[in-house]
C-alpha cells in the first residue's frame, strides 16, 4: 500500500470506508509509537551492560572484546531505528498542528550541521561547499528543519565515495526559497526514485546498513516538508550523483 492515501482517492470513497481507514491509520501510528517507546528503556539497559563489558574486556584478555564491540554496534543501530521511529511518530502526530511561525536562521543551521559532519567529511576526504544567501530566513520549526537538512546532507556524504564533492545551497528563486544538496556519489536509478521516501525503503540494504542508515531519513524528510508546505524534488544519475531539492513557498 502506498505511504499515504491520495486526497483525490479519499474523496471518492464512501464516508464509512474513510472512517475505517482513519481508525486503522491511527491504530498503526499508536502501535508504532508505543512499541518504539517501550523498546527504548530495555535497550538502554542492555547498552549499559555491554559498555561495562567492553570496558572490562580492555584489561581482561579472557573476555571476547571484539564480540562485545559487535553487540554494541548493533545496539547502536537499533537505538537509531527507535529514535527515528519516534521522530517520525512525533511529526505525524503533529501533522494537524501548524508549525510555529518562528523564523529560522538557515545560515546558522546549515553551518552547524556541516560542522557536526566534519569528522566524517575528513575521514572520507570529501570536499563540501556551502553557498548561502545569508539574508534569507525561513518560517518553521527549528528542530524539524534541522532534522530535514541534516538527513539530506548526511545522505549525500554517506552515499558519496571518498574524495567526492558535495555542494549545499540555500537561495531564493522567484517566489520560492530553495535548499539543495548535490553530490558526486553513487546516484540512484530512475526506477527507484519514486519509492525513496517510503519507510525502510533502501536501494541497497547492505550499503545503507554499513553506513549506519535506518531507512527512515527520507520518510522523516517528506513529512517535515509536508508540514512546512514544501516539496521534494530528486534528480539523479547512477554512478554520477544526485541532487535533492526542497522547495518552500
Ligand atoms: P538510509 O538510512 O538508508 O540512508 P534514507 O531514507 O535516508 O535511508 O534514504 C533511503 C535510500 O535512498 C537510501 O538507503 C539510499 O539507497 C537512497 N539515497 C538517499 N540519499 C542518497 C544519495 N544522496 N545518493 C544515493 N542514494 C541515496
Amino acid at each position: 500500500m502506498s505511504e499515504q492515501l491520495d486526497d483525490a482517492i479519499i474523496d471518492k470513497l464512501p464516508p464509512e470506508i474513510v472512517e475505517h481507514i482513519e481508525i486503522l491509520e491511527r491504530m498503526r501510528k499508536d502501535f508504532v509509537a508505543n512499541v518504539s517507546h517501550e523498546l527504548r528503556t530495555p535497550l538502554t539497559v542492555i547498552m549499559g551492560y555491554i559498555e561495562a563489558l567492553r570496558d572490562e574486556a580492555k584489561t581482561n584478555p579472557h573476555l571476547p572484546g571484539p564480540l562485545f564491540d559487535k553487540i554494541y554496534k548493533q545496539s547502536l543501530r537499533m537505538q537509531s531505528i527507535i529514535e527515528d521511529l519516534l521522530a517520525l511518530s512525533r511529526i505525524e502526530t503533529n501533522k494537524q498542528i501548524a508549525v510555529s511561525d518562528e523564523t529560522v536562521d538557515v545560515n546558522i543551521l546549515l553551518n552547524t550541521i556541516v560542522q557536526s559532519a566534519e569528522p566524517l567529511i575528513q575521514r572520507k576526504q570529501q570536499s563540501v561547499t556551502v553557498e548561502i544567501e545569508t539574508s534569507l530566513k525561513l518560517a518553521g520549526n527549528q528542530e524539524e528543519l534541522h532534522s530535514l537538512f541534516s538527513n539530506l546532507i548526511f545522505n549525500a556524504i554517506k552515499y558519496t565515495p571518498d574524495a567526492g564533492r558535495i555542494n549545499v545551497r540555500w537561495y531564493a528563486k522567484g517566489a520560492d526559497c530553495i535548499f539543495e544538496v548535490q553530490d558526486t556519489g553513487i546516484g540512484i536509478a530512475p526506477k527507484y526514485i519514486p519509492r525513496l521516501t517510503e519507510r525502510f525503503y533502501r536501494v541497497d540494504k547492505g550499503r545503507s546498513r554499513e553506513s549506519g542508515g535506518t531507512g527512515l531519513g527520507l520518510a522523516i524528510a517528506k513529512h517535515i516538508l509536508i508540514r512546512h508546505k514544501g516539496h521534494l524534488e530528486i534528480e539523479s544519475e547512477e554512478d554520477k550523483g544526485s541532487l535533492f531539492r526542497c522547495l518552500f513557498r
